[in-house]
């Protein structure tokens, strides 16, 4: 995204109908906008005016609210106006158009993606874990999502990573003044108890990193899928995981012929759920178009994060699982199945084997559903700890692991007989660098580009 400062405008409600929508446009300067749309009104910041909104010729397009916000005092930092008019995409097209037209002389053009938050941004509103955090909330899939992302926008989470940037620029300070008097280098770590501060600057920074990597769990959900033959139990299985009828159960076999996908939440995790029907291993024997459904259907697995493999606990494994399972591919966890143990008499339980956890359970009954449950949120790595979480994103788990690394190496660097305090400092600043992207204080253009371009127009 290049940087432009021209005003900029954009539909900000979601597409579709609805009660109000609202036309955005943020800008150094509005006053000319404002006043080629409302020549006979002074709009006083900060109170809502209601006027008909009119076209060049002065016909009505809409009646509605409008709202002025002087620069700084605004989401973008800028001035901003917002047309609250009814939520009908053509009137709302109108009014928008309308809007770049009385703004045409002073460059006013439409927004691109993310374009009024990353100007927040800019101007110091947001930093970029709270910029972050508005797309989280307004995709948030689940409450805890949503309570874990509005935690981040309200800066909770910049905060403590602010914190272990200051720990480790104060410790860095102490270093850097060491380094410029060589004769004082060799007491400096016992006398400063620099070991002691990295110390609390690592043990303060696991803290972070595990109510992060929690709180992506709420982002991200873990991606299962479901596999077996027909008719051992994929849809009833689904049905009875999700608490309600989201796939068709039909005693014929092969009833569900297209993966059918489906996010349900178990503790607020969302778990994406992909019926994988008729799955099974490629042969020679299978046709071009089916060997492409099957392929795709593969692909799906290899991207799962643990497999689910149900069989039917009443008739025993088919020939065609033996393939199925010869196929897995490595390193994704695998829960076998037992269903319909009303019908095989088996108890539900759960049975750690080495090639997968056996579960025993009855779909149809809804028996051992609580124990696969339980598994699923064993292997997404959740852990309850009642501490707050920030909805972080993989970007800064990652963050968060390198400056880990890096701290680890400034240990190891003030832990030998020939200590290197230059090299104990670099890696102190490297540490920081991480650190600081998470909030983009020090975060490259082109990543910037990257993340605001992932929004929606209008946000
Ligand atoms: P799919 O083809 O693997 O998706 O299987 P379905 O979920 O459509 O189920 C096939 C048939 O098995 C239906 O008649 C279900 O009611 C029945 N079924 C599924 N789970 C159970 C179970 O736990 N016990 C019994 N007795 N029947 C089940
Ligand atoms: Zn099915």
């Amino acid at each position: 995204m290049k940087l432009d400062t021209s005003p900029i405008a954009a539909i900000a409600t979601a597409p579709g109908r609805g009660g109000i929508g609202v036309v955005r446009a943020s800008g150094k300067d509005l006053s000319p906008l404002v006043a080629a749309l409302f020549p006979a009104t002074k709009l006083a910041p900060r109170h809502a005016t209601y006027l008909p909104f009119k076209d060049a010729a002065g016909t009505v397009i809409d009646e509605g609210l409008a709202l002025y916000f002087k620069a700084p005092h605004s989401y973008t930092g800028e001035d901003v106006l917002e047309l609250q008019g009814h939520g009908g995409p053509v009137v709302l097209r109108m009014l928008l158009a309308r809007v770049l037209e009385a703004g045409r002389d002073a460059g006013l053009r439409l927004a691109e993606p993310g374009e009024f938050t990353r100007r927040a941004f800019l101007n110091d509103k947001l930093d970029l874990a709270q910029a972050e955090a508005v797309a989280d909330l307004i995709d948030a899939s689940t409450e805890a999502a949503a309570k874990s992302a509005s935690q981040s926008l309200s800066g909770a989470f910049s905060k403590v990573v602010h914190e272990l940037v200051e720990k480790t620029i104060n410790l860095r300070m102490l270093v850097e003044a060491t380094l410029d008097f060589p004769e004082e280098e060799i007491d400096f770590l016992e006398k400063s108890n620099a070991r002691g501060q990295l110390k609390g600057i690592v043990d303060a920074l696991e803290a972070v990193f595990r109510q992060a990597a929690q709180g992506a769990l709420l982002r991200e959900g873990l991606n299962v899928v479901l596999v077996g033959q027909p008719n051992v139990g994929k849809s009833s299985l689904l049905n009875a995981l999700a608490g309600s009828d989201v796939a068709i159960v039909t005693p014929i076999a092969g009833t569900t012929r297209d993966k059918v996908s489906e996010t349900i939440q178990v503790e607020g995790i969302p778990l994406n759920i992909v019926d994988t029907a008729g799955i099974r291993a490629i042969d020679d024997g299978i046709d071009v178009v089916e060997r492409i459904g099957i392929e795709r259907t593969w692909g799906e697995v290899g991207k799962a994060d643990v497999i689910l493999h149900l069989l039917d606990a009443s008739m025993g494994p088919a020939k065609a699982d033996e393939d199925i399972v010869a196929a897995f591919p490595a390193g994704v966890p695998v829960v076998r199945i037992w269903n319909k143990i009303d019908l095989s008499g088996h108890q539900p339980g759960v049975t750690p084997c080495a090639d997968a956890v056996h579960i025993y359970l009855s779909a149809h009954d809804k028996i051992g559903i609580d124990l696969l449950r339980a598994e699923l949120l064993r292997i997404a790595g959740w852990q309850q700890t009642g501490e707050s979480l920030y909805l972080a994103r993989e970007r800064h788990l990652v963050a968060l692991r390198q400056a880990r690394e890096h701290l680890r190496y400034a240990a190891d660097h003030a832990a030998q007989d020939d200590q290197s305090l230059d090299l104990f400092a670099e890696e102190l600043r490297l540490a920081q660098d991480q650190l600081s992207s998470i909030t983009g204080q020090f975060t490259p253009d082109d990543l910037l580009g990257v993340i605001f371009s992932r929004f929606c127009i209008g946000k």
